[in-house]
């Protein structure tokens, strides 16, 4: 940034003008708007400014610039359309303390006069460094188009207001308050006239007190594998109710559609490899949505308390006093298990079950593997796709029996769940051939029931 915006105080100050003519007018006309003391120097005179000094808009000196003239000035434009003499006039002026601009030759100026929208009080500069004075008008008319011509009399109106809305909290909820004012209701009550923004202000207020006593809540709610039917009652009663449903990438559309209809669904996916939207700004995002007064559910795969991040963000809603619930779902688990006729646990064979995860944020998760190793134990595998390799070689380095069973079980509770029954020896490269596209969880130690029916029936004929 080469010039620096700043909104320079020019009430009562001077500022001098040097020349008389097109140039000179042009820049007169956006002087005039300021209250300062403009004085105009030049030998000869444009009628136009000649009836503006007659009007008492400006002081006029008929004669060429002569040291002295810019005397406590603020500001000094040279707009003699002479190169010559505006750098005369520019030399006098800078000698005697004022800021210099010299119209159409930026080099030599002091500063520049942006591009303005003018919705006084409200005035918007555009600059462009004189890189693009084209770019600069397109800006200009594109905001001349968007804000409305009514904004100023708002901003003057509202401005007498601010000590009332000192009811409101200060930061978001004020902030909400204007942007209602200035983008909705004050526009529509000044098309009345605007002896009816004051009432108008005044409802909006009461408006946003009432929905300031509203205080949001999150629900952090299991959404279950993906079958509707595996969800809680608590957890339909909740979508029931939501005002805005914030969700995983597993979180099927199935159940997405049982969120009440004027739900805002918002897809807080996040992608197990690629561009994902970040913990915190999901964190952020449920809170910003409470605090807006909002029930908010926070929808999460399988059960919210297996792998799902879940501390994070009930730490971002106590920090932010919000009031939450946890609602439990069916992990990927407990339905998969189901759905090969096994146990998570059975007498005689496991008395514990792991949930592990082949992942955590620092890359391949490390777990007790010896202990794991040992005949008969059962590990349910979150996450663990891309990490089947590193497992397999651990467990099986650890003195993990080769033969001991492993079950994939992919898209769990869907219409197009996949078993795949296969052994530690063969995890790799059956993982990969099976061509996993769909959430999959693994199982180790356990084989779906019937393929361990057969398997016993083939030992008994062998
Ligand atoms: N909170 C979730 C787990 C989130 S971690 C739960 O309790 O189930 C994401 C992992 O869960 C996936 O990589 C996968 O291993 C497993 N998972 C979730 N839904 C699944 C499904 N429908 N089928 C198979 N695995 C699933």
């Amino acid at each position: 940034m080469q010039h620096f915006p700043i909104f320079l105080a020019v009430a009562g100050r001077r500022i001098v003008l040097s020349g008389g003519g097109d140039a000179a007018m042009a820049k007169l006309r956006l002087l005039m708007k300021t209250e300062a003391h403009l004085t105009v120097i030049a030998s000869e005179i444009a009628p136009d400014i000649r009836k503006w000094a007659a009007q008492g808009k400006l002081q006029i000196i008929e004669r060429a610039m002569e040291p002295g003239d810019a005397l406590c000035a603020a500001l000094f434009y040279a707009a003699n359309e002479d190169d010559a003499e505006d750098a005369r006039v520019s030399a006098i002026a800078n000698a005697e303390g004022a800021l210099v601009n010299i119209i159409d030759n930026l080099a030599d100026s002091q500063f520049i006069t942006p591009a303005i929208v003018d919705r006084d009080p409200v005035t918007v500069a555009i600059g462009t460094e004189g890189a693009a004075p084209v770019l600069a008008r397109a800006i200009k008319a594109d905001l001349e188009e968007r804000l409305p011509p009514s904004l100023g009399v708002l901003a003057r109106i509202g401005k007498t207001f601010r000590h009332a809305v000192e009811v409101l909290p200060m930061g978001r909820k004020r902030r909400d308050f204007w942007s209602a004012f200035y983008f909705g209701k004050g526009p529509q009550a000044i098309e009345e006239g605007e002896d009816a923004v004051i009432p108008a202000l005044e409802t909006l207020l009461d408006d946003h007190i009432m929905a300031e006593a509203k205080e949001g809540h999150v629900d952090l709610v299991g959404a279950g594998p993906g079958d509707p039917e595996l969800l809680t009652l608590k957890a339909r009663n909740a979508l029931d109710k939501a005002d805005v449903v914030i969700h995983d990438r597993l979180v099927t559309g199935e159940i997405l559609e049982l969120a009440r209809r004027e739900a805002i669904i918002i897809d807080a996916g996040k992608t197990g490899f690629g561009p994902s939207m970040k913990q915190e700004d999901i964190d952020a995002l449920i809170v910003q949505h409470a605090q807006d007064g909002h029930h908010v559910v926070r929808l999460k795969a399988g059960d919210p308390t297996v792998f799902g991040r879940l501390d994070e963000e009930i730490e971002a809603l106590e920090a932010a006093d919000i009031s939450y619930r946890i609602v439990p779902g069916i992990t990927a688990a407990s339905a998969a298990v189901a759905n090969i006729g096994q146990s998570l646990t059975k007498r005689q064979r496991n008395s514990s079950v792991r949930l592990i995860t082949g992942h955590d944020t620092k890359g391949y998760a490390d777990h007790d593997w010896r202990a794991l190793a040992q005949p008969g134990e059962v590990a349910a595998i979150y996450m663990g796709k891309k990490s089947a390799r590193f497992i397999q070689g651990r467990l099986l380095m650890h003195g993990a029996d080769p033969h001991t069973p492993l079950t994939i079980i992919e898209n769990v509770s869907r219409p197009d769940q996949r078993i795949v029954a296969t052994t530690l020896a063969e995890m790799e490269p059956t993982m990969t051939n099976a061509g996993l596209t769909g959430p999959a969880i693994t199982f180790y130690g356990l084989a779906p029931r019937d393929a361990q029916a057969n398997a016993l029936k083939l030992k008994e004929f062998a």
